[in-house]
This record gives C-alpha cells, sequence and structure tokens, in this order.
C-alpha cells in the first residue's frame, strides 16, 4: 500500500497522533481508521517486520525491538519510548499483545496520552476469568458452573466432576487465544489434564492458576459486542456466532447469531450490558457466552476490539475503530440502544497459515510469493500481507480476513463462498480450503453446527485428505530487475535511520539489485506450498546423529535422557511453538549420549538438542 502524502489533520478532541500498537491485520485496519479520520498513524515494528504491510502504510514506523516478541511488541518500556519519542496523543492496542494489559493501560494514562480501551481496572477484572465470573455473577449473569477459587490439586477436579458430571475443562485463569484450557474426560486423566493445562498456562501467561468448568459437549459460541461511552452509557451492537473452531479458536464467525429463539438474543444482550456496568466499562468489548439447550452462560469478557469485530461494522454500518476513538477522546456514543439497527447478514473467515489437510491445521511460516485478494460487491478484506511478504514464525499466523454481507445469511454465505473462490494464496498454505468446505456444508447452511463439530464430526480424510499438493504453476510477479525498459527505474526502498523508517525512491538499472528488504527474499524464490518450515513443523530432523528442533520455541518437555535407546519415530520432547505443543520426533534410531536441552529452555531453528550414536 502506497503512503499517499497525509490529508488535513482533523483533530478528534485531543487525539491527533495515534501509535498502533500492534501489527499485522489489525495494525493496518487501525490505521485505515485513522486516515479515515485525519489522524496521523504511527507504527512500531520489530526488526522481523521491518517491511511489513504495517510498517509501509502508517504515516511514521519506528522500530522496538529484536523479533521476540517478549522484546519488541509485549515491551511496555519500548511502546514508551516511542510514544515520548513519536509525539502521538494516543494508543490503540489492538488486539493480542498488549491489547489486555492493564499496565501499559495505566503507563500510557500517565504518560498523559489516550488510552484507546477500557479503564485499566476494567481490563484487570475481566483478565482474571476467576474474577471475572464471580463478577459476571454478582452482576446477576450465570457463568458456566466451576469452581469459584484456583484449583489446588487433581482431587478438587475430581470432586467437581463426580459432583457436575465429565467431561469438565480445566482452564487457566489468565488464558487467551484459545490456549491452557485442557478437558477430561474421567477421573482418571485429572492429574495429567491439570499439569498440562498449568505448564502451558505458566508458559503462556507467566500465571499457572486453572479453575474448573463443566464442559459442554455441544454448545454454540455466542457473543455480544458492547461499547460504553465516559459519560457512563453502555449499550450493545449485537450479537455474533462463532462457532466454527478447531482447538477453542474461531475460523469463521458470523452476526447476527443464526438460528437462535425468540428473545435470547435480546436476553444475552441485556446480560452483556449488566456485566459490562458491573466493571465500569467503557469502550469497545465483547462478552462471550457459552449457548447450549436454549441456556446461555458467561464465558469470558474481553477488553478489548475482537478479530471478528467486521461482522459487526457490516450489519451496524458502524465503525467501531472510528467510535473507539471517538469515545477515547471523550465523545459520548452517538446513538441509544433503540436506534441501532442490525441489517442483513454477514460472515467473516480467518485465513490462517495453517496445512488443514486431514482436519490437522499445522501452522506454517514462510514467505507468501503470491497473494491475490477478492473483490466485488459486499466483499471486504482485511489483510495483514502482501504478495512477497513474509509470514514470520514468531507471531500469530493470521494472514487476513474475509468478509460478506448480505440482506440475509444465505445470501451472504453464497458471496463469501465466491469471495474464497477467487483469492489465491501461495507460498504457503492456508485454512481456505478448509473454510469453503465448511461454508459449502449441510450442516453449517441449516446451523445444526457446533463448537465440537468441526473436529469431531466433519470428516476430513474425505474433505482434505493427504499431504499438501504443489500449488500450480503460476507465474510469480515479474521481478524488478527483469522488467520494464532498460534506463534506471524508480524504485521505492524502506530504510531505517536511527531507528526510524524512511521510504525513499530510487532509480535503478534492471538487473540492479534492489535493497533488500526481508520481503524481497520471499520474492526470490517463490517456492512450492511446503518448502521451508511452512506445514513441516511438528517434525524434528536428525542429522549425522544429532536431533535438531525445526523452529524457534520454547522446550516444555524432554521425554529421554543419556543411554536410552531410541527408534524412528520416537517422541523425544515436546517443543511450544506457534501456539502449540508440538512432539519432537526423532528421525533416526540410536542411543542418546547427549541431551543439551531443559524444560524451559529457548531453542531457535535447528539448534540441536540431542545427540545419538548409532547402537551396534
Ligand atoms: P478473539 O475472540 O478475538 O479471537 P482471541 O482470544 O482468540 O480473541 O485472541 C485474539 C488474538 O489475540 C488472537 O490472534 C490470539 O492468538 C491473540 N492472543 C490472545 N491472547 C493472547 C496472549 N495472551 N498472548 C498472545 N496473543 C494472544
Ligand atoms: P479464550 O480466552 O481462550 O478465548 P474461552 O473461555 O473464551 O477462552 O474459550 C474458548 C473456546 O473454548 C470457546 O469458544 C469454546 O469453544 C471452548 N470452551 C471454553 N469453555 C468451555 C466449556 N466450559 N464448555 C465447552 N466449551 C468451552
Ligand atoms: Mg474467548
Amino acid at each position: 500500500m502506497p503512503v499517499a502524502p497525509l490529508g488535513r489533520i482533523t483533530p478528534l478532541g485531543r487525539i491527533t497522533k495515534v501509535l498502533v500498537a500492534n501489527r499485522g491485520e489489525i495494525a493496518v485496519r487501525i490505521m485505515r481508521a485513522c486516515r479515515d479520520l485525519g489522524l496521523v498513524s504511527v507504527a512500531v515494528y520489530s526488526d522481523a517486520d521491518r517491511g511489513a504491510l504495517h510498517a509501509r502504510c502508517a504515516d511514521e514506523a519506528y522500530r522496538l525491538g529484536p523479533a521476540r516478541s517478549a522484546e519488541s511488541y509485549l515491551s511496555v518500556a519500548r511502546l514508551l519510548e516511542v510514544l515520548k519519542r513519536s509525539g502521538a496523543d494516543a494508543v490503540h492496542p489492538g488486539y493480542g499483545f498488549l491489547a489486555e494489559n492493564a499496565e501499559l493501560a495505566r503507563a500510557v494514562l500517565a504518560a498523559g496520552a489516550t488510552w484507546v480501551g477500557p479503564p485499566p481496572e476494567a481490563i484487570e477484572v475481566m483478565g482474571d476469568k476467576i474474577v471475572s465470573r464471580a463478577a459476571a455473577k454478582s452482576a446477576g449473569v450465570a457463568p458456566v458452573p466451576g469452581t469459584d477459587g484456583p484449583l489446588s490439586g487433581p482431587a478438587e477436579v475430581v470432586a467437581f466432576g463426580e459432583a457436575y458430571g465429565w467431561p469438565v475443562a480445566i482452564k487457566a485463569a489468565f488464558g487467551g487465544g484459545g490456549r491452557g484450557m485442557r478437558v477430561v474426560a474421567s477421573a482418571e486423566q485429572a492429574a495429567e489434564g491439570l499439569e498440562a493445562a498449568q505448564r502451558e498456562a505458566k508458559g503462556a501467561f507467566g500465571r499457572g492458576e486453572c479453575y474448573a468448568e463443566k464442559y459442554l459437549s455441544w454448545p454454540r459460541h455466542v457473543e455480544v459486542q458492547v461499547f460504553g461511552d465516559a459519560q457512563g452509557h453502555v449499550l450493545h451492537l449485537g450479537t455474533r456466532d462463532c462457532s466454527v473452531q478447531r482447538r477453542h479458536q474461531k475460523l469463521v464467525e458470523e452476526a447476527p447469531a443464526p438460528g437462535l429463539p425468540p428473545g435470547v438474543a435480546g436476553a444475552m444482550g441485556d446480560a452483556a450490558v449488566k456485566v459490562a456496568k458491573a466493571c465500569g466499562y467503557s469502550n469497545a468489548g465483547t462478552v462471550e457466552f457459552i449457548y447450549q439447550d436454549e441456556e446461555f452462560f458467561f464465558l469470558e469478557m474481553n477488553t478489548r476490539l475482537q478479530v471478528e469485530h467486521p461482522v459487526t461494522e457490516l450489519v451496524t454500518g458502524i465503525d467501531l475503530v472510528g467510535l473507539q476513538l471517538s469515545v477515547a477522546a471523550g465523545e459520548p456514543l452517538p446513538f441509544g440502544q433503540d436506534e441501532l439497527q442490525i441489517s442483513g447478514h454477514a460472515i467473516e473467515v480467518r485465513v490462517n497459515a495453517e496445512d488443514p489437510s486431514n482436519g490437522r491445521f499445522l501452522p506454517a511460516a514462510g514467505p507468501i510469493s503470491r497473494l491475490k485478494l477478492p473483490a466485488g460487491p459486499w466483499v471486504r478484506s482485511d489483510s495483514g500481507y502482501e504478495s512477497g511478504d513474509v509470514i514470520s514464525q514468531h507471531y500469530d499466523n493470521l494472514l487476513a480476513k474475509l468478509v460478506a454481507w448480505g440482506p440475509d445469511r444465505e445470501v451472504a454465505r453464497r458471496r463469501l463462498l465466491r469471495a474464497l473462490s477467487e483469492t489465491v494464496v501461495e507460498g504457503v498454505p492456508t485454512t481456505l480450503p478448509a473454510q469453503a468446505a465448511v461454508l459449502a456444508h449441510d450442516d453449517f447452511i441449516a446451523c445444526r453446527h457446533s463448537t465440537t463439530w468441526l473436529t469431531d464430526r466433519l470428516n476430513w480424510s474425505e474433505i482434505l485428505p493427504g499431504a499438501p499438493s504443489a500449488p500450480a504453476a503460476v507465474a510469480s510477479p515479474p521481478s524488478p530487475a527483469t522488467s520494464g525498459t532498460q534506463g534506471p527505474e524508480p524504485q521505492d526502498v524502506d530504510v531505517e535511520v536511527g531507528g526510524r523508517l524512511y521510504r525513499v525512491r530510487v532509480w535503478l538499472r534492471p538487473g540492479q539489485a534492489r535493497p533488500g528488504r526481508e520481503r524481497d527474499k520471499g520474492r526470490e524464490k517463490p517456492g512450492p506450498r511446503g518448502a521451508g518450515p511452512a506445514g513441516r513443523l511438528p517434525r524434528g530432523g536428525a542429522a549425522g546423529g544429532e536431533v535438531t528442533v525445526p523452529m524457534q520455541g520454547t522446550i516444555v518437555r524432554v521425554l529421554v535422557k543419556p543411554g536410552d535407546l531410541l527408534e524412528v519415530g520416537q517422541v523425544i520432547g515436546v517443543l511450544e511453538a506457534m501456539k502449540m505443543e508440538n512432539n519432537i520426533v526423532s528421525e533416526s534410531s540410536g542411543r542418546v549420549v547427549e541431551v543439551r536441552v531443559e524444560p524451559g529452555a529457548s531453542v531457535g531453528t535447528g539448534d540441536v538438542i540431542a545427540v545419538l550414536e548409532e547402537d551396534i
């Protein structure tokens, strides 16, 4: 996206310049809202994202730090430095990263800037699921039946299961993004389930506290968008259904939630407003419910903009990011509950870089050699990438979101299928074939699905069998070196000077190499899908008696010790990477002579974790 000269700056109350503390599609989305409103946008980027789309399309871009999120997008100190240096007067955190971090919210306010989000106290209450369940209860909204405090040991899980019935979900109090949850089917699995949930929670969120909840086996995930202003008004903007999930993470979302009996959506809206009011909420938030057998229960509240906010935008006609900015600037909500109209239906698919073959949804990373997004009537695409950009293994692999609107669900569904058929992604596998299958499935059409439907009911070996096939040969975009005339050609190049990114135009002759951006590396080698790291994650490679890790991550378990005899295919450890626990498998047999890692160790791609010798 070329950076157009900035139009007239139109201050929104005290906001003129917004630091977007995020990356990928949501950063781009927020910058677009800023531009629509006449506000200046400031990007932050890690070393892995120096040439990333969000840095390219902001008005200004500043380096945060190394690729590792802890030293860049998760560093409050570094964000505060950029806030000061850029002169931004507001911070929008997007979702994920520090969006639900009260410390950042407080630091931004203490620096005299505007926090585009709820008050830090509300973030705190809702960030701890144990506390938020209690808050919902005292507001008169029932949470899923569960334990009231942190679990002290497996016996409590067993007691809860005996009292409320199995299965039981063990969930991390500070969990998010579908992580830190284990479902245990019986008393025998309680100890192992609790240990796994606590370990994942500790590793991912730094806090291991877990609680138990009754696990509903055929529910729908229905949530309510809420909005509050500084004047104390809180209202809701209708429902969304996000029941199509894998690994407790959403893949398809729609608004409004279809097929609910009369009165349920309204009751959920009222309940969501009660929960929000009870914690003194303002700005955008989402109250998530789980719905089964005509009953709904409070699941959690997300104190931020949601990934799937576009479906609500399309059925309400409201720019939710624009509204977040104006409410943060102190403006009252410009409409009342009675004035809100839900018009038609919208459906969204999250395009993740994952190989869905056989229903496995294996995370992938690598360069996108070609990306063609859909267009046409009532179709919207929000992407964080363009052709040549790289999906980094360091971050979430959400590549884009595709959304369609129609006067009813069926028209929206057909339009989205049409949009999917226009979309081309090459270089990395994506979830799109699975989503096309979902949208075309009779159960989805008739709304007979649930949160466990995609994983438990669909026959993936029939829908998407086998290993990913190589993509059809498609010409890669003409490289600057070979296209055009013989004379020098203008090329826009990003250069970083003193930690700030500038775009400059250089004139290069054909054949002359263009100063490299990381994204150009992908363009040089538009390899077949599955090349490089894509789709190859959970395998360890043994070469010359050494077992190496396939990608950067954290070792959570080591299952072998020196002296052990290994067979080909034996799991020797567990690596947490790309939001999943992956088995590291030995590709040769032999005796372990050395183990070089311990649980908790951070490892990089290719690091040797064990050495084997041939057993004779
Ligand atoms: P939504 O309901 O909007 O999908 P999620 O809870 O799935 O909300 O999270 C939104 C995004 O933020 C996802 O991309 C998810 O991977 C990411 N995310 C959520 N929690 C965390 C966290 N604690 N650390 C890093 N990323 C997170
Ligand atoms: P996160 O913070 O990771 O988003 P949630 O509590 O929102 O955690 O749960 C994520 C998903 O996990 C839900 O959308 C649902 O599919 C599933 N889930 C969570 N709790 C339960 C439960 N008690 N019974 C059945 N499914 C559940
Ligand atoms: Mg949730």
